[in-house]
Formats: structure tokens, sequence, C-alpha cells
């Protein structure tokens, strides 16, 4: 196993609790350049009531305050769902290196499939990006997550 997908592991655990804690499974890891874990964090806008609160922010977040500082240059983001334009304008002003997200995400994915926010030319930071990391457990979670979702309404009605 690549080192990639090895930390892509540690953002689909994360993915795994916000599973468990009935929001949309999304889990994210940011890794500085000697391979060290500074964060990890599931997504969680509805428990928190911040539609801000995407597991690469909060991710962002923890580790800005960890290294006290706003920029986190030669960091990698491992993230199971391709980011939103939120996120990627997150990471552009934290300076990350670098992303590696799992599914993509055709709906709103920043990094390619409906812009791609990580290069473009006139920004003054690139983000090198490798998508499609262990993608199909990303997806079978997110789908099982929507499954049971639109079960639990039905039961509702
Ligand atoms: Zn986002």
């Amino acid at each position: 196993m690549d080192s990639d997908s090895f930390y892509m592991g540690l953002a689909l655990e994360e993915a795994q609790r916000a599973f468990e804690l009935e929001e949309v499974p999304v889990g994210a890891v940011l890794v500085d350049s000697a391979g060290q874990v500074l964060a990890r964090t599931h997504n969680q806008p509805v428990r928190a009531s911040d539609p801000t609160a995407h597991a690469e922010i909060l991710a962002i977040r923890a580790a800005s305050a960890l290294l006290q500082n706003y920029r986190l240059p030669e960091t990698v983001l491992y993230v199971t769902l391709e980011p939103c334009a939120m996120c990627l304008g997150a990471m552009l002003n934290a300076r990350i290196r670098r992303l590696v997200f799992g599914a993509g995400d055709p709906r709103s994915g920043s990094a390619g499939s409906v812009v791609d926010l990580a290069n473009v030319s006139a920004f003054n930071h690139r983000i090198d990006v490798r998508g499609d990391v262990r993608a199909d457990e990303s997806a079978q979670m997110l789908k099982k997550f929507f499954q049971e979702r639109r079960g639990r309404k039905n039961r509702a009605l």
C-alpha cells in the first residue's frame, strides 16, 4: 500500500465517524512534509449548525491552531470526497501544497469535476491534485448513507 492509500485509510475512518453521527460521511487528514498527522477531522455541519463545518475546514483550523500559523505550506490534505469550492478556497489561502481525494463529486467537486480551482493560473497559488484514491470505499459509504437516510425519511411519512 502506498502512503497516499495509508493516509486515505485514516480519512476513511473519520468518514465512518461522521456516518455514525448521521452526518454526510466525509473525513479528512492533514499531514506535514515529514508524514506526521497534524489533524484528523470529519464532516459535522448539522451537529454544529455550521455550513462551513466541512471536514477539510476543520482540519485546516485544527492544524493552524496546532502550528500557530495561518499558512500550512508543504502540507498534504487527504479527504475522502472531492472538495467543494469553499474548501478549495480555504486550501488556497492556507497554501496547502497537495490534495489527495477519494471519490469525485460531479455536483460540487471543485478540484476538476465542476470547476478546477486548484489550478487557476491567475491565482497566486496552485495545488497538486491526485484523485481516485480508494474512491470505491468512499463512494460505497456515501451511497449507503444516502440509502439509509432515504429509508428513514420514508418510514417517517
Ligand atoms: Zn467543503
